[in-house]
């Protein structure tokens, strides 16, 4: 796929560690022959991202914490100094207090659910906002979102609740800004060993269900996600937006599997 992304400029947002899905689609946007640049959350994961951002070459490489304002506007002041236009960004953000994800919707704080809809969900709006003046030439947005937005998955709770409000974002900022030539979409991953992930119950357990459950018998990886990504933000898809696409082996489409695939 070299040249596919060739002269895109791009802000990856999200990348904690080189399991991160965000770090994934750097990799494969990279290879894809993009420019990029990178944000982090805080000054902790700074030494951990720097060497990923030299190994494609960041241009730009920028604290952000999402639930911040001045913040995000210090992230796209800089791009735009740096590039004056941007064509892509990947919002790979989510974030729920590790209480609410042990136990049962139903004892959400109001405090936790406040947070998880902030960060989850609310962030990407707030940096739709700040991307609108930086892509005059059209652009491409993309979140990551899971299938406990659609349905009930064990100890997903309040991410479940603020991942369907992200997916519903995704389809109203993109009839806000269609007409500005901006695509937003979603990717539904589906379940990945990351940091995030370590935070939710059970999680071996749910990575064991998928393996068995979807049609083609493997949890995907950061790569996979990776790879279709870079349709979402080249122009492989340019008739394409408020889409969730699952990558995450055909597991959404499932009902029941045939019992002769089960363990014997
Ligand atoms: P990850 O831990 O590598 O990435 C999560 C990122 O969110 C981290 O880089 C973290 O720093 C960042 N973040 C949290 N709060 C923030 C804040 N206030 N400001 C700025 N950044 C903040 O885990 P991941 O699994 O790669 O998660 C990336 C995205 O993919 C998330 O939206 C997650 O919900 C989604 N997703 C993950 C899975 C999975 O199974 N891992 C499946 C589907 C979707």
């Amino acid at each position: 796929e070299k040249g596919l992304m060739q002269g895109k400029r791009g802000l990856i947002m999200g990348v904690a560690n080189d399991r991160s899905i965000a770090w994934g689609i750097a990799k494969a946007a990279h290879a894809a022959g993009a420019r990029l640049g990178f944000t982090y959350q805080n000054d902790a994961l700074l030494k951990r991202i720097r060497p990923l951002a030299q190994q494609v070459d960041a241009e730009v490489l920028e604290p952000c914490d999402v639930s911040d304002d001045d913040s995000i506007q210090a992230v796209f002041d800089k791009v735009e100094e740096t590039w004056g236009q941007i064509d892509f960004i990947v919002h790979a953000i989510a974030y729920a207090d590790r209480d609410e994800l042990k136990d049962t919707y139903v004892r959400t704080s109001r405090e936790g659910f406040l947070r998880s809809l902030e960060i989850s969900c609310y962030s990407f709006t707030a940096v739709a906002q700040r991307a609108v003046p930086l892509m005059s030439e059209g652009g491409s947005l993309l979140t990551l979102t899971y299938y406990g937005a659609e349905r009930v998955m064990p100890h997903y709770n309040v991410m479940g609740v603020a991942k369907a409000a992200l997916e519903n974002s995704v389809r109203y900022l993109a009839a806000d800004l269609g007409n500005t030539g901006i695509r937003v979409n979603a990717i539904s991953a589906g379940p990945i060993r990351t940091l995030a992930a370590s935070g939710i119950g059970d999680f071996r357990y749910i990575l064991k269900w998928n393996e068995l459950n979807s049609p083609l018998r493997q949890n995907v990886t950061i790569d996979q996600v990776g790879k279709a990504g870079m349709y979402l933000l080249s122009d492989m898809s340019s008739g394409v937006t408020g889409e969730v696409h699952h990558v995450d082996s055909g597991y959404h489409t499932v009902g029941m599997m045939a019992v002769d695939n089960a363990p014997q």
